[in-house]
């Protein structure tokens, strides 16, 4: 296939990512929620477009990373939104987090501080969620801290918490016993909770942590990486819709003698006169320059590999296996489809999934299945 684009095409299929909504939300049992994680853009997918297609799934929680994140979903979302902010509030971001009826995820008491005086200052109760560690020993609460928020209920004064979450820290490994210390802990934390202000609604899972069990999803589970088609049960045949597909363009194709080098560095040798495709896409568009000699394409339904040094706007591929007819430029490569996934990737530049989606670039055309407006 050729067009008059330069650069690479991203896929994003909306309908799969509906999908494995349904899917994740089948498993919980009734009334408990199922959220979205769309931090960092969706990860690097579009965090509008998802949430709009979400929310016309019916999914109404919705978590980014900051406020920025917050301000422009909320532009594209509706009212009848939660967006819940994971980096919770600080006395700059107090104001446009009120403006755009964002709710701030509290993770330690000077947050709490914060929201509690911009309550004041509104002369009305504001929404929160609550976060206590567990054993990330990140962001959340620390024991002493919930401990004086149980004891002291002042301190909540004019906040009302709408959720408490905390995080786990090895949910893809279900073997690891930290699942259910975690798990324990927060039960704990929940309870000592209780015992100051009442019954709040937990959440304790993310997308792996949905497959430890219903004792792990309380009253939502807040899944990100398996919405956007990330195996969350590595080990096990992803149930996973794929919703991610990359092509890049062939700009020009060379005939290269046995013994000669590759690109920066000349860190491919060729064993054999070997026919070399370079591509439009490098790690200025998120193709991690680990992936050198590592990584592979596919053409053809064939698949080649990645030889020498991945560059800023190019990477070049060994197809000399491949057809001539189809290695010629102008053509499309495919960098990530339903057989080398964005797992397979991250496995061949040494990163995980998470990596690879959130640095897809910028310079690629984006094109949405199944959006809705
Ligand atoms: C990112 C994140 C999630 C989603 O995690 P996945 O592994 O992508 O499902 C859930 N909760 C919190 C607090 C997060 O930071």
């Amino acid at each position: 296939m050729t067009s008059g684009r330069s650069g690479g095409v991203l896929t994003i299929d909306l309908d799969a990512i509906a999908a494995n909504w349904r899917f994740l939300k089948r498993r919980l049992a009734d009334g408990v929620l199922c959220a979205a994680v769309v931090k960092a853009d969706g990860y690097g997918l579009g965090a509008a477009p998802v949430a709009l297609r979400l929310f016309a799934e019916g999914c109404r929680d919705f978590f980014v990373a900051t406020t920025d994140e917050g301000v422009s979903l909320r532009a594209a979302l509706s009212p009848s939104a939660t967006i819940q902010v994971l980096a919770g509030v600080d006395p700059a971001t107090a104001a446009p987090m009120l403006d755009q009826r964002l709710v701030p995820v509290l993770n330690h008491l000077g947050q709490i501080e914060t929201w509690r005086e911009a309550a004041r200052g509104a002369g009305r109760a504001l929404p929160a969620v609550l976060h206590i560690d567990t054993g990330m020993n990140r962001l959340g609460l620390p024991r002493d801290e919930l401990a004086r928020l149980s004891a002291e209920q002042t301190l909540l004064a004019g906040i009302e918490t709408r959720l408490v979450m905390s995080h786990l820290v090895n949910s893809e490994v279900p073997g690891d016993p930290l699942n259910d210390a975690q798990r324990q802990r927060f039960e704990a934390a929940v309870h000592i909770l209780k015992a100051g202000i009442g019954a709040v609604p937990a959440s304790l899972a993310n997308s792996s942590g949905i497959f430890l069990g219903r004792a792990y999803h309380f009253a939502m589970v807040r899944p990100g990486v398996a919405l956007y088609g990330v195996n969350p049960t590595p080990g096990d045949p992803n149930p996973m819709s794929e919703v991610v597909h990359l092509t890049a363009k062939i700009l020009q194709v060379r005939r290269v003698d046995r013994g000669e080098t590759v690109g920066y560095g000349a860190t491919h040798r060729l064993a054999r006169p070997s026919r070399i495709a370079v591509v439009a896409a490098g790690y200025a568009d998120g193709y991690l320059r680990s992936a050198s000699n590592r990584a592979s394409a596919r053409l053809g339904g064939l698949n080649v590999p990645v030889v020498g040094r991945v560059s800023m706007d190019l990477i070049t591929l060994d197809v000399t296996d491949v057809p001539e007819a189809l290695a010629l430029p102008g053509r499309d490569v495919d960098l990530l489809d339903s057989d080398y996934t964005a797992e397979r990737l991250a496995a061949d530049a040494g990163t995980n999934p998470y990596e690879i989606l959130t640095a897809l670039g910028r310079r690629y055309e984006r094109r949405y299945i199944g959006a809705v407006s």
